[in-house]
C-alpha cells in the first residue's frame, strides 16, 4: 500500500488526537465512560461536555447520533440479555426488538425544523436552541431502550443528558450509556456528554433533580416519578403509566383483532406503557373472540382457577405483586397448579368491570375481558378504565363513526386502529418511535424537537422578496 505525506499527516493528527483524548479522559469520580459514582460529578462533567457539543456543527452532531447507532447495533443481544437477566422480566427476543427499534427508528438532528414568517416587515425565523443539560429518569421496564432513545434525541437537539436510572436495572441503563460514550469517542465527540450514576438511589435522583446546572427534567416512570419531577419547580416532562384499553366492535375482523390483541398484550410479557392492559368486547362477539384467542396462544382461566390467580399475583389492597410483574404465562400458570406449554403466551378471563385486573396497571401476561352491550357503552368504559391518564387506547373496528368517537373521546397521545398496540410506536405501523410518551405534561411522543427551546429570531424590514 502506498501512502502519500498528506494521508501520513493525516493519519498522525488522528493518533495525536486519539492519544491528546486518553490523557484527558480519566475525570474526577469516573473509572468508566460517563459513569460516575456521585450525582455532583455527573452533572458537572456533562454541563463541560455541553458547552463542546454546542461548538460544534449539526453536521458534527448527526455524526455522532450516525455512530451511536452504528456502535450499538453490535450490542444489541448483549444489552438484550443483560436487561433481561437483570431484572427478571419480560422476554429476551421482545427486548431485542425493543432494542433494535430505538435505534432504527429514533430521529435525529433531521427532526428539528425551524418555522418562518415572512411579510411586509420582514423574516421571523422560529429556531430551536437546546436546553443544556438535561436530567432523565428512566425506568426498569425499558432500561437500555430508554437511555438510546433519549441519549439520540436530547443530543441531536444540542443537549447532554445526566440518566438517574431504576435501582433494579442500572447495570442495564448504565451499560448502554458506557456503549453511547464509546460511539461518541470514535469520532471524537465531547466525552461524558451522556451521563449516570453507579448505585443509584432516590438520593441521588433529587440530588439531580434539584441541581442548579440541570435545566429540564424528563422523567419516564410510572405516577410517583412525575409528581416528583413536577414538584421541582424546574421545566420537566412526564411520562408517566398507562393502562391501555382496546374495544373491540361488533363490525371488527374478530380473528385479527384476536391474533393483533394476543400479540400486542404479550409483548414482553405485557412490560411496555402501551400494551393492551384490559379488552372491552362487544357481547355478540366476545365468545368468538375468545375463540380465537386461545387459538392464538391464551389460556382461558374461569371460576376457582381465577381466584387462585388473583390471590397469587394481587397483594390484599388489590395491588400487583412486583414479584410476578414481566414474568411468563406459563410460568404464572404453573404457580396455581397449570400446567400449559411455553406457546401459551396469555391468560385471558372475564370479569367485572370493577376488577383489579381491569383498573390497576398489572404489566403481566394476564388480560382481563368485559363484556358491553353496544359501542356506547365500550367507548364509555374504556374511557374510564384509562383513567385519564391520556396514554394509549386501541379500537378494532371497520365503522369508521365508531374509531372516530372513541378517538375523539378518549384523548389519547397514542391512538391505534385495527393492530397491535406496538404499532403506536412503529413496530409495523408508521411513523418514528419513542420510549418517552409523554402524556400527563402533553408533548406527547417525544423526540429531539422536545428537547429544544423554542425561540423566536426576528429580522426587521429584510428577506421578504414575496
Ligand atoms: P417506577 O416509577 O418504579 O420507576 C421509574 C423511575 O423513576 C426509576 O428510575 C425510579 O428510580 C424513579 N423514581 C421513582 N420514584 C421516584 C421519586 N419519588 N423521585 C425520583 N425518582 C423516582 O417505574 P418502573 O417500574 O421502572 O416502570 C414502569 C412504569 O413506568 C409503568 O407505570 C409504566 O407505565 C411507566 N412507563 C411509562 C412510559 C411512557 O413513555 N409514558 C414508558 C415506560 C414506562
Amino acid at each position: 500500500m502506498n501512502i502519500d505525506s498528506k494521508q501520513l499527516e493525516k493519519i498522525v493528527k488522528l493518533v495525536a488526537n486519539k492519544i491528546e483524548d486518553l490523557e484527558t479522559k480519566p475525570i474526577a469520580g469516573s473509572s468508566r465512560l460517563g459513569i460516575f459514582e456521585d450525582m455532583n460529578d455527573a452533572v458537572e462533567a456533562a454541563y463541560v461536555a455541553q458547552k463542546a457539543l454546542f461548538e460544534l456543527t449539526l453536521s458534527d452532531r448527526k455524526k455522532i447520533i450516525d455512530a451511536i447507532k452504528a456502535h450499538l447495533r453490535s450490542y444489541i443481544e448483549e444489552i438484550s440479555m443483560l436487561a433481561f437477566e437483570e431484572t427478571g422480566m419480560g422476554r429476551y427476543e421482545h427486548k431485542v426488538i425493543k432494542n433494535t427499534l430505538v435505534i432504527d427508528k429514533t430521529p435525529s438532528v433531521e427532526d428539528l425544523k425551524a418555522g418562518v414568517f415572512t411579510g411586509d416587515d420582514g423574516l421571523t425565523l422560529l429556531e430551536m436552541s437546546p436546553f443544556g443539560v438535561i436530567g432523565a429518569i428512566s425506568p426498569s421496564t425499558n432500561p437500555s431502550e430508554t437511555v438510546i432513545c433519549n441519549a439520540i434525541g436530547m443530543i441531536a437537539a444540542g443537549n447532554s443528558v445526566v440518566f438517574s436510572p431504576h435501582p433494579g436495572a442500572y447495570k442495564t441503563s448504565n451499560r448502554a450509556v458506557e456503549l453511547i460514550n464509546e460511539a461518541i469517542q470514535f469520532v471524537n465527540g465531547p466525552i461524558n456528554l451522556v451521563c449516570t450514576v453507579d448505585h443509584p438511589s432516590l438520593d441521588k435522583a433529587n440530588i439531580m433533580m434539584h441541581h442548579p446546572k440541570i435545566n429540564l427534567i424528563c422523567a419516564t416512570g410510572g405516577p410517583a416519578v412525575v409528581k416528583a419531577v413536577l414538584s421541582t419547580g424546574k421545566k420537566a416532562i412526564g411520562a408517566g403509566a398507562g393502562n391501555p384499553p382496546v374495544f373491540v366492535d361488533k363490525t371488527a375482523n374478530i380473528e385479527n383483532a384476536a391474533r393483533d390483541i394476543v400479540l400486542g398484550s404479550s409483548f414482553d410479557n405485557n412490560l411496555p406503557c402501551i400494551a393492551e392492559k384490559e379488552a372491552i368486547v362487544m357481547d355478540e362477539v366476545c365468545d368468538y373472540l375468545i375463540f380465537n384467542m386461545k387459538n392464538n396462544g391464551a389460556y382461558e382461566v374461569k371460576d376457582k382457577e381465577l381466584c387462585l390467580l388473583e390471590k397469587l399475583v394481587l397483594c390484599d389492597k388489590g395491588y400487583p405483586k412486583k414479584e410476578f410483574i414481566g414474568k411468563n404465562a406459563d410460568y404464572i400458570l404453573s404457580k396455581i397448579g397449570i400446567d400449559v406449554d411455553p406457546s401459551i403466551v396469555l391468560i385471558i378471563m372475564e370479569v367485572s368491570k370493577d376488577h383489579p385486573f381491569v383498573q390497576e396497571e398489572l404489566m403481566m401476561p394476564i388480560l382481563p375481558i368485559v363484556r358491553v352491550k353496544d359501542a356506547k357503552e365500550g367507548i364509555e368504559l374504556a374511557c374510564q378504565v384509562e383513567h385519564g391518564f391520556r396514554h394509549t387506547a386501541i379500537c378494532h373496528s371497520r365503522d369508521i363513526e365508531v374509531l372516530s368517537e372513541m378517538g375523539r373521546r378518549i384523548q389519547t397521545t397514542i391512538f391505534v386502529k385495527n393492530g397491535p398496540s406496538y404499532a403506536g410506536i412503529g413496530v409495523g405501523g408508521e411513523g418514528f418511535t419513542t420510549f418517552t410518551i409523554a402524556g400527563p405534561t402533553g408533548e406527547g411522543l417525544t423526540s429531539a424537537s422536545t428537547f429544544t427551546r423554542k425561540r423566536r429570531c426576528v429580522l426587521v424590514n429584510g428577506f421578504n422578496i414575496k
